[in-house]
C-alpha cells in the first residue's frame, strides 16, 4: 500500500481535492495527482467531476446525485468515504488544506491543533467567503480521522516578505501595528507558478515577471527573482482587480456614502461589495466570464471592457514597481482559457513592448507572444493542490 496525501481546496462554492503520492522521487515532487476531483455549484446544483491518473471517471455512489443542502463539511466526509472504498490501495498519511488567511502570525505551513484552529477561526472576519469553508473541511476530517495530521497552507504566505512599503496602507500607524496591512492572497497559486515557470520562461523566470491569476477571484503579483514585490489584493480578498462578484479596489468614500447617505447597514454593504458587484454587478447578467463573452448585451461588453481596463492599469502600476517587465504570465480559469481577455488586456500594452501572436493565443499555447514582442507572454495552468500536497509532504517529513 502506498502512502498518500490529500490536498483540500475549499472555495466559496466549490471544493477541489487531490490525492498525491507522498514521496519525492529523486528529490522531485510529482505535480500529477493520483486522483483529483472538483465539486462545483455547492449550495446551487452540486456536481462532482473526478479524474484518476488524469482520466475522467464515471461517478457512482452517494456523490453521483449530491443533495442541494450538502455543504463543505458533509461533502468532505463523503469524499473520504469514496477514497477509502474506491482507492483502498492508498494509505492516507496527512491532509493539507488551502487556508486563505494566515494573518500576521502564519506565513509558512503549520500543523493544525486545537490552538492553531482557534487562531484560524479568529481570522474569519478577514476572509468571510473562504475561511469558514476551509475550517469546515478540517473539522470534517478531524471527525472521521482524528489522528490524521492536518496541515494548513496559507494563501497569504507567499506575500509575507513583500517590502514594507508594499504592505502599508496610509492609515494611522497604530492600525498598521495592529495588523491592518496588505496581506495579499492566491499565494499558493503564485508559489506554484513561481516553481514551474522556469520550464516555460527559462532564465527570464528569474527576472521581472507579473503573474495574472484571473478566475472568479482575480489578482496579480509582481515577482522579482520569483519573490513577491507587490500584489493587488490587500487586507482582504476584496481589493485590487475587478472580479466575478467582488468590486476590487474602491474609493473608501463610496462605502461611507452608502452607509451615511443611503442608510445601508454594514451587512448590506458587505453583500453588495462581495456578492453583487464585479462582472455580475456591471453586466447585470452573470459573474461568469464565458457567459458574458457569449452575450451580445452592451452591459456584458462594458463589464468585460472594465475587467480588462483594470487589469491593464494594474500591469502598468506593477511594471513601475518592478522597473520594467520581462514576462507576463496568465493563469486560472479566465487566464488559462480566454484568448479574448488575454488579447484585450495585452492590446492596450503595446507601448510596453507586449505583442500577442493571435494564432498561438487562440490555440491556448503556453507561449503566446509574437517573436518581435519585447516581453514574453505565457499561459501556465495553476495547481494549488500540488503546492498544498508538496508543503504537507515536507512538513510531515514522509519523504522516502
Ligand atoms: P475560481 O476562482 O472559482 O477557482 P476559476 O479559476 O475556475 O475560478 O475561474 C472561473 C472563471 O473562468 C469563470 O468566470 C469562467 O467563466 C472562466 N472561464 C473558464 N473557462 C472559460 C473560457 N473557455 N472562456 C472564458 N472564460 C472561461
Amino acid at each position: 500500500m502506498s502512502n498518500a496525501i490529500l490536498a483540500v481546496n475549499s472555495g466559496s462554492s466549490s471544493l477541489k481535492f487531490a490525492l498525491f503520492a507522498a514521496t519525492r522521487q529523486s528529490g522531485e515532487w510529482s505535480n500529477e495527482p493520483l486522483v483529483s476531483g472538483k465539486i462545483n455549484g455547492i449550495g446551487r446544483k452540486p456536481m462532482l467531476s473526478e479524474k484518476v491518473n488524469g482520466k475522467p471517471v464515471e461517478i457512482s455512489g452517494p456523490l453521483k446525485n449530491i443533495p442541494l443542502e450538502a455543504r463543505h463539511g458533509s461533502l468532505i466526509a463523503l469524499i473520504l468515504e469514496r477514497l477509502n472504498s474506491h482507492y483502498s490501495k492508498f494509505n492516507l498519511v496527512a491532509a493539507g488544506h488551502r487556508m486563505v488567511h494566515g494573518g500576521s502570525e502564519f506565513a509558512s505551513p503549520v500543523q493544525i491543533d486545537a490552538e492553531v484552529r482557534k487562531k484560524l477561526e479568529n481570522l474569519i472576519p478577514l476572509a468571510p467567503l473562504h475561511q469558514p469553508h476551509n475550517l469546515a473541511a478540517i473539522d470534517a476530517i478531524t471527525a472521521s480521522m482524528p489522528d490524521l495530521p492536518q496541515i494548513a497552507c496559507f494563501d497569504t504566505g507567499f506575500h509575507r516578505d513583500m517590502p514594507r512599503l508594499a504592505q502599508l496602507f496610509a492609515l494611522p500607524r497604530k492600525l498598521s501595528d495592529d495588523g491592518v496591512i496588505r496581506y495579499g492572497f492566491h499565494g499558493l497559486s503564485y508559489e506554484y507558478i513561481a516553481s514551474v515557470m522556469g520550464e516555460t520562461l527559462g532564465t527570464v523566470a528569474d527576472g521581472k515577471v507579473i503573474v495574472a491569476h484571473l478566475g472568479n477571484g482575480a489578482s496579480m503579483c509582481a515577482m522579482l527573482n520569483r519573490h513577491c514585490l507587490s500584489t493587488s489584493m490587500g487586507f482582504t480578498a476584496l481589493d485590487g482587480l475587478m472580479m466575478g462578484r467582488r468590486s476590487g479596489s474602491l474609493d473608501a468614500g463610496v462605502v461611507l456614502h452608502l452607509i451615511q447617505q443611503k442608510g445601508l447597514t454594514p451587512d448590506e454593504v458587505w453583500h453588495m461589495l462581495y456578492r453583487e458587484s464585479g462582472l455580475l454587478g456591471v453586466s447585470g447578467i452573470s459573474n461568469n466570464m464565458k457567459i458574458l463573452e457569449e452575450s451580445t448585451n452592451p452591459h456584458a461588453r462594458e463589464a468585460i471592457d472594465l475587467f480588462c481596463y483594470r487589469a491593464m492599469r494594474e500591469i502598468g502600476a506593477m511594471t513601475a514597481i518592478l522597473g520594467g517587465l520581462d514576462a507576463l504570465v496568465f493563469t486560472a480559469g479566465i487566464g488559462q482559457n480566454s484568448a479574448r481577455i488575454r488579447q484585450q488586456i495585452c492590446s492596450q500594452l503595446g507601448w510596453l513592448g507586449l505583442q500577442v501572436d493571435a494564432d498561438a493565443n487562440d490555440r491556448n499555447l503556453s507561449v503566446i507572444n509574437a517573436a518581435i514582442s519585447e516581453v514574453k507572454i505565457c499561459v501556465i495552468p495553476t495547481n494549488e493542490e500540488a503546492m498544498i500536497a508538496a508543503a504537507t509532504c515536507d512538513l510531515i517529513a514522509v519523504r522516502k
